[in-house]
């Protein structure tokens, strides 16, 4: 067995468990043993004899009886009997009763006369103290080591069918059977002060203090920014040696584009104009640009993209525009048509639901609109100079690569509305020039934002419909984000929530459902129907269609507001606040108190949502959330775009900093170190994503 030994080779229990370790992105075992804890419970062990009420602790010793009881008194309203088990277990000190509740197969597990250790808290039950149990293990011997509760245990990001007391015995297994080595340099690892690799994978699991753990975490850190960056500056490389671009004449054809700017029906602002000249300074040179324009929801990119293709038709070379869905494509369609036609630009359009064109009746145009449907080959080009593709974390580089291919080495410009943190930019991207539209087209409205607390959402539905009424208001419902991707449970939530607005909250409305399961036809109807107003509610799943221009739409809810990340919310109710009308987004939560949470947690919830309420910006949000984000947080796996980092932490920027400057010391003598130049060539290799 070696570090890329899949895991479904390693016997049945990893057999079993195939799908959902696959499911969270766990092949090898190296991916195994970097999925690392995302915090850890500290338990301590005290003798029974000396337990006080009210603690957390691990009591270890002999069971002495293990009993099931049923208590006839306490019939649930359900109707079933609740079962407690009482597990008595004795040390030197003293007997305490250990209980768990509705767990007939404890009985199972542990028998009398073993040897357990239990982790729990230490109750009143009528006079006598009590353990209520959390977690627990069964011994092999007296003085067997415990590993799920005594000392720091590792807690793992779990999934259904995938839980951190599994983990980690298949890891401490692992750890036992496996030899790991270290394959950074010597002097990278003196200069940065980082500790082995093999004690830093054993220690980010079984630490034994907490600053053991940090250093563990600071050389994992390190090493997956390190092969990110290292990989950038190879791809970077690797795209400036792939042949010429087509240097397109900017001088000669000012008069024409300044022409086009001035018909638009509004003024760029000053971070457009700075923008386009960025892309024309690229566009005038003979490597490919490959340019990320990144900006706000509502900053206004599409525009900005439009200018580009008119700049590549101009010189007399086609332009094809990929968005990541067919709503999208459309939308970006209509408003590129209307800008470009006058001009004479020809605008196609290619998406599933269109009929493939036959060659000979397909028109020659100047720029083609899409989805997907562009690389598979529906788009003939002729002479493809300019590739714009939008939302381009929605595409896997495969299908970036395969649209390029279909021109020779033509300019690449994406766009995103994920901000990411000029830092992280530096490191991942740093083979991409950026743009940014750090500003919004004047008149738009600030969007005012409550946090709304659970006994105040009756009021707030009432609200609404008076705004409906009154105001014609228009409203985007976002059911609660289940899933990061559309999955059927996310369908049937939102589903659910549909048929609940509709039938009980707004009943003398019409309500539309839009969710990612739903035919592209069906799609573009509710959508049309909201655009024109005889929808007066969509109800949405969180992840459909980002760049949805809807002017009208005025009032946003989000519901489960905290599984999101602050920028993503912030990106979420961008879709509001367009036109004219004073706009709304009201964000609720599910933890509030009387849901099962403590005050404490709904506290912190509301504050960290209440962000919203008072700032505008959207990196500005996304540094909050950094700062504020715990390991492991819900939303931190929520934040669509944000280059995925599984250990390092955004906000770690002297690690980020120093991983930097140790991958451009050792990124042209890769051959020299085999195991770090293929890793990185890993990562650099093309993935295709899921949509
Ligand atoms: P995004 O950056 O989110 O893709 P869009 O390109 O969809 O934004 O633009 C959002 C809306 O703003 C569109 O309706 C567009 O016409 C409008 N818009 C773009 N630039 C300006 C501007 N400079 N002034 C006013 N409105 C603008
Ligand atoms: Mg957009």
């Amino acid at each position: 067995m070696d570090l890329k030994t899949p895991l479904a080779l390693l016997g049945p229990t990893f057999r079993m468990k195939r799908a959902v370790l696959l499911k969270v992105g766990l092949e090898t075992v190296e991916d195994f043993l970097l999925y690392i804890p995302f915090r850890y419970e500290n338990y301590h062990v005290s003798k029974i004899g000396i337990l006080q009420f009210g603690e957390q602790v691990t009591v270890q010793g002999k069971v002495v009886s293990a009993t099931n009881i049923f208590t006839h008194s306490s019939l649930r309203s359900s109707g079933r009997a609740l079962t407690i088990q009482k597990i008595t277990v004795q040390d030197d000190t003293g007997k305490i009763d250990a209980i768990f509740f509705n767990q007939k197969f404890i009985l199972s597990n542990i028998r009398k006369g073993e040897f357990v250790s239990f982790a729990g808290r230490v109750e009143k039950f009528g006079s006598k103290k009590t353990l209520s149990v959390r977690s627990y293990e069964v011994l092999s011997n007296k003085d067997a080591e415990a590993i799920h509760t005594t000392g720091l245990v590792p807690v793992y990001s779990e999934t259904r069918g995938l839980f951190s007391k599994w983990i980690r015995n298949r890891i401490k297994s692992l750890l036992e059977n496996i030899r790991i080595s270290e394959y950074l340099p010597e002097n990278i690892r003196s200069e940065n002060n980082l500790i082995d690799l093999p004690t830093a994978i054993r220690t980010i699991h079984f630490p034994k203090t907490f600053e053991e753990a940090e250093y563990a975490r600071a050389r994992l850190s390190f090493d997956e920014l390190l092969i990110k960056h290292t990989a950038a500056l190879i791809r970077k490389k690797e795209w400036e040696k792939r042949g010429k671009a087509i240097p397109f004449e900017i001088e000669k054809h000012g008069a024409k584009v300044a022409e086009l700017i001035k018909s638009l029906p509004f003024e760029l602002t000053s971070s457009q104009k700075r923008a386009a000249n960025e892309i024309f300074e690229d566009l005038s040179k003979s490597i490919p640009m490959n340019r990320l324009l990144e900006g706000d929801v509502g900053s206004g990119k599409t525009v900005v993209a439009a200018i580009a293709a008119y700049v590549a038709f101009l010189n007399g070379y086609q332009t094809a525009f990929m968005a990541p869905t067919e709503i999208l494509a459309n939308q970006h369609f209509d408003t590129i048509q209307s800008i470009l036609e006058p001009f004479g630009v020809k605008v196609d359009l290619f998406t599933s639901s269109q009929k493939p064109k036959a060659k000979s009746q397909q028109p020659n145009f100047d720029i083609a609109i899409g989805t997907h449907a562009l690389i598979h080959n529906r788009a003939k080009f002729d002479n493809l100079g300019l590739v714009v593709i939008d939302e381009q974390q929605r595409f896997g580089v495969e299908q970036r690569a395969i649209l390029r291919e279909k021109g020779t080495n033509p300019h690449l410009l994406s766009m995103t509305a994920t901000p990411i943190p000029r830092t992280i930019f530096l490191t991942i991207y740093s083979d991409l020039s950026l743009s940014v539209l750090d500003e919004m087209p004047k008149g738009r409205q600030k969007i005012k934002t409550w946090v709304v607390p659970e006994e105040k959402r009756e009021k707030g539905y009432g609200w609404i419909s008076d705004k409906i009424r009154k105001e014609k208001s228009q409203v985007f419902i976002v059911c609660p984000f289940i899933e990061p991707s559309e999955t059927l449970t996310t369908v049937k939530a939102a589903k659910e929530e549909f048929e609940r607005l509709k039938k009980e909250v707004f009943p003398n409305f019409r309500l539309g459902l839009l969710h990612g399961k739903l035919k592209s036809a069906e799609k573009s109807s509710v959508i049309k129907k909201f655009r024109d107003g005889s929808i007066n509610i969509l109800v949405a799943t969180p992840v459909i269609e980002v760049g949805i221009d809807i002017p009208t739409a005025d009032i946003m809810i989000v519901e489960a507001a905290e599984r999101f990340g602050l920028a993503q919310l912030h990106q979420l109710r961008g879709r509001v606040g367009r036109g004219e009308k004073e706009s709304y987004c009201f964000l609720f939560t599910q933890h509030h108190h009387g849901a099962g949470f403590t005050d404490a947690t709904s506290d912190k919830t509301r504050k960290r949502l209440s962000y919203l309420q008072t700032i505008d910006n959207g990196p500005e949000l996304a540094e909050i959330d950094l700062k504020l984000r715990g390991p492991g947080d819900m939303f931190g796996t929520a934040q669509h775009g944000i280059p995925d980092l599984k250990i390092a932490s955004l906000s770690d920027l002297s690690t980020i900093e120093r991983a930097r400057t140790s991958a451009e010391q050792l990124f042209d003598k890769l051959s020299k170190y085999p195991t770090l130049k293929q890793k990185v060539e890993e990562i650099s290799l093309p993935k295709i994503s899921k949509d």
